[in-house]
């Protein structure tokens, strides 16, 4: 159909489009009121223009003997269903007349769909994307079967469908991506068609959420911060060039010549570094105006006036803005010093010194297994089995030895409690002779090391195995690398078992990964690779009492340091001296340690009589950047931090954040 004509003049359009409007509100109350469909036919008709009425008419006319009877039908349309060719005139009248569909909609009180708006408007009509008809038959089950199980992977995971039990595969992508990269999915379905076939008739091919350990404050810093504080800048930055257009410039020179040299901040203007120097230059461009007398010109004090206010308010906010980088610069600062030290440590360990890291791994559930072992796995209730990881590093006899233990339990107390029976039991398990002096332990900030009952554990270590004992806090939200690597072979392992044995208990856990550490292993063996020990650890009752680090006769604020020093004391009768260096990279320097005081233990009865199931909380993502936090360390930390500022893009930091991205996106819950 050929477009309807153009109408150039707008004052014409705007006079005949108000006189269809009355007149089609007209014409189908009229028709309501007196059911007089030829009355109202004739007063559509009557307030087309002479243009559309011959086309209109040319529509109508094209189908049958023409005149009043199709006149006739256009306004019983108005009321009832059309035929589709009076549908197609109407909608070409509204089109010329009216030229909007909703109006013409609200118009009519009747609904003119959007295709049939396209096509009579002559725009052809809306592609149609794949085949939505063809949602259920045999070939195309069996094609985009095929199709995903070539872009899924293998999970122990099962599920319940339709009564059966079916082997839950992970999708590499998401179902959308899926079929955007796929033309042959896109013929066979159209997109909303792909989902309701996925979910009826491939429900078990599913997006496995990946929990993430991102760090918060660097995620959002990235995700919220950066991008407000850009649009502080480019605000702030416009504000004071509509009050004097070179106010920016001498700041401009100055930060250009230090990018020259590479000495800024690799994220630009959007750092620490940059909003520091703004704040400054602003205060000494304020100062140097107010200095000057106001030229004797009509509304100079006015316009200074102005000026210094938009001023005053961009530099306070730029001032919060400062606060919020300084905090974050002393996280970035934390993390890169915490394992720049750690790192050094496991690169060049000294023969005298012990290394061990810590920690626990996300729960695992049983009963894992083939498909063929089905009903079995609905009659059994699912178990949670709990790791502690231990990696350890030490020299004897002159070769290096790097082991790893996994320590399983069904016990799923992920606290001090369980931590200090393990670590009491790992120290038996290692070759150490006497003259390993110094332990290194490494932790993440969980509460279940940073704690006072685990530090008090090292303080008996201290008195019994090694006179100098570290206790070394990687930064919150970015522990563990060692042990996220075991962590990740022990999900592999049990996973590659599980294919053709079944996996009920903690003990037959054992010997999945046994089997597993084995193959591994053999790839390379130790002790020029590490070794792994799978352990099933069962910890004697929960004790009745509770010992731990009376920190009321300390100075020690346990959460704010992130290196702390137990030395076995030269007199018997104290028990050990505890010096906080807050970090790590600070204990080279015995100066820079602080005596706590007083190290006593003190007994407390238990909270809980016996071990018990727990669960791991999961943060809530939403909140904004928790500068609180940051800050309360800030001010805690403050003596101790280094003279250079940390950059959030700084290469290593960057590479942290991306490794441990990658390692969450590993650890996805398969099992
Ligand atoms: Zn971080
Ligand atoms: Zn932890």
């Amino acid at each position: 159909m050929p477009p309807i004509s153009k109408i150039p003049n707008p004052r014409y359009v705007i006079e005949r489009r108000s006189r269809a409007r009355s007149a089609v509100t007209a014409a189908l109350e009229g028709y309501r009121a007196e059911s007089d469909s030829l009355g109202a036919a004739t007063v559509i008709i009557g307030v087309l223009g002479p243009e559309e009425k011959n086309h209109l008419l040319r529509l109508l006319t094209d189908e049958g003997d023409g005149g009043v009877r199709q006149q006739a039908d256009v306004a019983l349309h108005l009321a009832k269903d059309p035929t589709p060719s009076v549908k197609k005139a109407v909608a070409s009248a509204c089109v010329a007349v009216v030229r909007f569909r909703a109006k013409s909609n609200q118009l009519l009180g009747t609904s003119i769909g959007p295709r049939l708006w396209r096509t009579a408007s002559g725009q052809g009509r809306l592609k149609k994307l794949g085949r939505p008809s063809v949602v259920n038959n045999r070939k195309v089950c069996q094609t985009v079967r095929d199709y995903l199980l070539q872009h899924s992977s293998y999970t122990a995971k099962r599920i319940k469908v339709a009564g059966k039990i079916v082997q839950v595969r992970n999708l590499k992508r998401s179902r959308r991506a899926l079929w955007t990269s796929s033309a042959q999915m896109q013929k066979l379905l159209c997109l909303r068609a792909w989902y309701t076939h996925l979910g009826k008739h491939q429900s078990h091919f599913k997006k496995l959420k990946c929990r993430s350990d991102v760090c918060t404050f660097c995620h959002k810093y990235d995700k919220v911060f950066l991008p407000s504080l850009r649009t502080l800048l480019s605000q702030s930055e416009s504000k004071m060039i509509a009050h004097q257009p070179d106010y920016w410039k001498a700041i401009q020179v100055y930060w250009n010549s230090l990018k020259l040299q590479g000495k800024t901040d690799p994220d630009d203007q959007c750092s620490l570094q940059y909003v520091r120097a703004a704040i400054k230059y602003m205060r000494r461009m304020l100062a140097a105006r107010a200095a000057l007398p106001v030229p004797d010109v009509a509304g100079a004090l006015g316009a200074r006036l102005d000026f210094h206010k938009d001023e005053a308010d961009a530099m306070a906010a730029l001032a919060k803005a400062n606060v919020i980088l300084e905090c974050c610069e002393h996280h970035f600062s934390g993390v890169k010093r915490q394992h720049g030290f750690r790192e050094d440590k496991v690169d060049n360990l000294e023969h005298h010194c012990v290394d061990i890291q810590l920690d626990f791994m996300e729960n695992m559930t049983t009963p894992l297994g083939p498909e063929e072992a089905q009903d079995w796995f609905w009659a059994t209730a699912r178990q949670s089995i709990t790791t502690l990881g231990f990696y350890a590093h030490y020299w004897l006899n002159g070769v290096e030895h790097r082991q790893y233990f996994h320590f399983i339990s069904d016990i799923l107390n992920h606290d001090s409690a369980f931590a200090v029976q393990a670590f009491g039991d790992l120290l038996l398990r290692l070759g150490l002779s006497d003259q390993h002096t110094v332990l290194h332990v490494f932790a993440d900030c969980g509460p279940h090391f940073r704690s006072y009952e685990f530090l008090w554990c090292l303080v008996e270590v201290c008195k019994s195995k090694f006179p100098t004992v570290f206790l070394h806090f990687l930064l919150e939200h970015h522990g563990k690398g060692r042990n996220d690597g075991q962590f990740g072979l022990q999900r592999r392992w049990a996973v590659d078992y599980a294919r053709d044995h079944v996996i009920s208990d903690v003990s037959d856990m054992k010997g999945a990964l046994e089997a597993g550490a084995m193959m591994t292993m053999s790839l390379d063996p130790p002790p020029a690779g590490p070794s792994y020990h799978i352990v099933v650890f069962t910890p004697a009752a929960k004790p009745k009492f509770v010992d731990k680090l009376d920190n009321s006769k300390t100075d020690l604020q346990i959460e704010y340091t992130y290196c702390l020093r137990i030395q076995r004391h030269p007199v018997p009768m104290y028990v050990a001296v505890i010096k906080d260096f807050v970090y790590s990279d600070r204990s080279t320097d015995e100066q820079k340690g602080v005596s706590i005081g007083n190290v006593v233990m003190k007994r407390q009865p238990a909270k809980e009589e016996s071990w018990r199931v727990s669960y791991r909380k999961t943060e809530p993502e939403k909140d904004n950047l928790n500068v609180g936090v940051l800050q309360r360390r800030l001010d805690h930390q403050k003596h101790a931090k280094l003279a250079n500022l940390a950059a959030r893009a700084d290469p290593e930091i960057v590479k942290l954040a991306r490794d441990q991205r990658r390692e969450a996106k590993r650890k996805a819950k398969y099992l």
